[in-house]
């Protein structure tokens, strides 16, 4: 380890920022997310360091002063840290030489040599800031490393900083002693208070952790359940935080459209427990669902109600809020990458074609009766259970220009032919029919709205399927000069007329 990283306090500590317009613009907008107290030695102006001037006296606790000319080693007594930011390697090494003899600790951009301090590259989660050195020797690798702990970090990460910084003094006065305090945020961190601070809730962590406090640790823990979208089926389409989520979990409450290859994602000693529901068979209902929910984050445990594509698309995500918030429950919602979106772009119908579309629906056909289908174990998620059935005004989508994107269709296609039928959109509509959206046994169905009910009574097998109907359905995408391998089932009705 040739360098050493320190931190420095950067409340009120006086800084003088050396600098060409350009170069020094880039070094301002670094220091004006800190407290400093910063001088700016700039003799020429530019556009970018106006600006940079400008928004960085938005910063409420950031300090400039600008003096409009080169410093010399009289006017640089007094800093704490100089940064020169020049091109010029004279100029460099004298304002160096001017600053050190100041008394400072000096910093020239891109001058390793001329430096007492080198700047590391920086990943930032508000009070929370990982700094990554390379003793200056090569800053591509730490950019490479950079990027890494970028993707690693949770965004809410400086949450958790905001939330200590709100505790400090009533926890230095709460628990004197600093291994009580220790062991205070370990468990805070790990628990749920920790997932509602980083969820972004800091007021209603720093209530909960005020109440633990008070109440002394005797109490029974809280828990904290995240409604979160395990998107349609390929892992790779999972969003960082549900991985995240997932990967902290005490128990992960799931249903059956969730894919297994998410499942093993997750903590490896977390509980699981199926919720899942089928077309026609018996379930857990909505009722009972809600209830294990709160049992278990009463119990103090870390919950993810994982559910398939996103959970307020036809997923009754809203009801399990509902039912959480009015138990006291904390929860967040994560959302995911819905049926319609995933199999839209896997078969490369653009819904929102410039050329075709202005609008795109996401409609459910649950509401259009029984159909041929009766036989087929479509995956209807948790919607199946829905209760009554709405019947939507279907005339609103028989408009030309607008794609419909239909969930839970497969079941009862010829309601929903008849009814879109009716809405008067012709029967030569394009419609594509994608089973398993994402997933490995992914299989597509070009057809229209004519044909739809024959061809899908011999098309679907097992999986779940999404509609799309209009002319956006037309697309297709030409996998023959993809790199990766595609072996996707893919059927097209003679009528089905299809570009790509
Ligand atoms: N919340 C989910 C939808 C649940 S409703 C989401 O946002 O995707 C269940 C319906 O979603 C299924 O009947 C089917 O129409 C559709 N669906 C879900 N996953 C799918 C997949 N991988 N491929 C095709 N359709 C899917």
């Amino acid at each position: 380890m040739r360098v050493f990283p320190l931190s420095v306090p950067m409340h009120g500590t006086r800084v003088a920022l050396v600098g060409a317009a350009g170069l020094a613009a880039r070094k301002l907008a670094l220091l004006a997310k800190t407290p400093a107290d910063v001088t700016l030695f700039a003799p020429e102006s530019s556009p970018e360091l106006t600006a940079q001037i400008a928004s960085s006296m938005a910063h409420p606790e950031f300090c400039l002063t600008r003096v409009p000319g080169w410093p010399d080693a009289t006017a640089l007594r007094g800093f704490a840290l100089v940064f020169i930011a020049v091109e010029d390697r004279d100029a460099g090494t004298e304002l160096a030489r001017f600053a050190r003899a100041a008394g400072a600790f000096v910093n020239v951009v891109d001058r390793p040599d001329l430096s007492d301090f080198h700047v590391p590259a920086i990943v930032e989660r508000g009070e929370v800031v990982v700094a990554i050195a390379t003793g200056g020797l090569a800053p591509s690798l730490a950019r490479f490393v950079r990027a890494k702990v970028e993707a690693a970090l949770p965004s809410g990460l400086g949450f958790l900083g905001e939330l200590a910084r709100r505790l400090e003094t009533n926890l230095r006065h709460t628990l004197p002693v600093a291994g009580d305090r220790r062991r205070f945020w370990e468990k805070l961190l790990h628990g749920p208070i920790g997932q509602r601070a980083q969820a972004g809730d800091v007021a209603g962590a720093e209530a909960q952790a005020l109440a633990d406090l008070a109440r002394g640790t005797d109490e029974a823990p809280r828990g904290m359940v995240h409604i979160v979208g395990a998107g349609p089926g390929d892992p790779d389409l999972l969003t960082l935080r549900a991985l995240r989520l997932l990967q902290a979990a005490d128990v992960v409450v799931h249903d059956r459209l969730v894919d297994p290859r998410i499942l093993d994602l997750a903590r490896r000693d977390a509980d699981f427990i199926f919720v899942g529901k089928k077309a026609q068979a018996h379930s857990m209902s909505q009722a009972a669902i809600n209830a294990l929910l709160i049992a278990e984050a009463r119990a103090g445990r870390n919950v993810v109600r994982l559910k398939g594509g996103d959970p307020f698309i036809f997923g009754r995500g809203g009801e399990e809020v509902d039912a959480l918030k009015a138990a006291g429950i904390a929860v967040s919602v994560v959302p995911g990458v819905t049926a319609a979106l995933a199999c839209a772009a896997s078969a490369g119908a653009a819904l929102t074609h410039r050329d075709y579309a202005h609008a795109v629906t996401f409609l459910t056909g649950h509401a259009c009766g029984e159909g041929i289908g009766e036989g087929i174990g479509e995956g209807i998620g948790e919607a199946a259970n829905a209760g009554g059935r709405p019947d939507l005004d279907w005339s609103a989508f028989g408009g030309s220009g607008q794609t419909l994107a239909i969930y839970m269709g497969a079941l009862r296609v010829d309601g929903l032919v008849a009814r879109l039928l009716a809405a008067g959109r012709p029967s030569e509509e394009p419609v594509l029919a994608v089973e398993n959206g994402s997933r490995p046994e992914e299989r597509r169905l070009w057809s229209t709205l004519g044909t739809l009910a024959h061809d899908l009574g011999r098309f679907v097998q097992d999986g779940p399927v999404l509609l799309i109907v209009g002319e956006a359905a037309r697309q297709r995408v030409d996998h023959s000069d993809c790199a990766i391998p595609v072996e996707i089932q893919e059927f097209i009705h003679a009528d089905a007329e299809i570009t790509g």
